[in-house]
């Protein structure tokens, strides 16, 4: 059986104090949660967050991380950096990496491998721009993204990989997909998932949905066979509309 896992990714948000204040007040609403939590705050607020969610059922994460394990890379931050502040899981290609940032499936496979190979677990985002969701691109795009971010991953190290189905056009802008849209997605992504690593770990695989995701329709989200959890930006910001979500049905 799958767990459903609700992660809240606070971007580029919040100081030091605005973020304890923001941990401290999920530790006291999800504390008797049934379900996998994460938060995951900016790389300055990791050790402050970190040391408020030690011990509670909300783990630490990173929104990303360098490409190697250290050296040369002005303004980057290493994965032994990340598990030096007790990071557990790290966000890997965001649309807004992707896309803003430019990162690539290859450069992606990379940081999924590093992060692996140091025991983290990996959320890995995928998802379609409109244009290619218009284009009737969508389970194309996801699958390419899935394959290549996945390639090298042992079977064993699968067990630690979480996919995020963020269409990019429901990300920040108000626009949901409708459950029944992407319950199809999953399940398409879950067959990939099949044909790659068997139906044991499809069955398995937790996929979690992203892209405006509301204490108003989490519930109808959650209620579909494929969905899993939610990866949630703008109404992780706040204590009490993360902790509906979290809270859902
Ligand atoms: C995200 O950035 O991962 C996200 C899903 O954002 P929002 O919930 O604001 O659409």
């Amino acid at each position: 059986m799958r767990n459903y896992y609700i992660a809240g990714n606070w971007k580029m948000h919040k100081t030091r104090a605005e973020a304890a204040e923001l941990a401290k007040a999920l530790v006291a609403e999800l504390k008797d949660g049934k379900h996998k939590y994460l938060v995951a705050p900016s790389f300055t607020s990791l050790e402050t967050v970190g040391a408020i969610v030690k011990g509670t059922n909300i783990r630490l994460g990173a929104q990303n991380m360098a490409a190697e394990e250290q050296g040369a890379h002005t303004g980057e931050v290493s994965v032994l950096q990340l598990k030096d502040l007790e990071v557990r899981t790290v966000i890997l290609g965001h649309s807004e990496r992707r896309h803003i940032y430019k990162e690539d499936d290859a450069l992606i496979n990379k940081k999924v491998q590093l992060a692996l190979r140091h025991g983290l677990e990996v959320i890995l985002c995928i998802g379609e721009l409109l244009e290619e969701r218009e284009a009737g691109r969508a389970e194309t795009v996801c699958e390419t993204q899935t394959v290549k971010g996945l390639e090298g991953v042992s079977a064993a190290d699968l067990s630690r990989v979480v996919l995020a189905y963020e269409p990019v056009w429901a990300i920040g802008t108000g626009k949901t997909a409708t459950p029944e849209d992407a319950d199809a997605i999953h399940a398409y992504v879950r067959k990939v998932i099949e044909r790659l690593y068997g139906a044991g770990a499809a069955s398995q695989i937790v996929i979690q949905y992203g892209g405006s995701v509301k204490p108003d329709n989490a519930a109808q989200l959650m209620a579909k066979e494929n969905i899993d959890g939610a990866l949630v930006g703008g109404a992780a910001l706040k204590a009490g509309t993360f902790a509906s979500i979290a809270k859902f049905g």
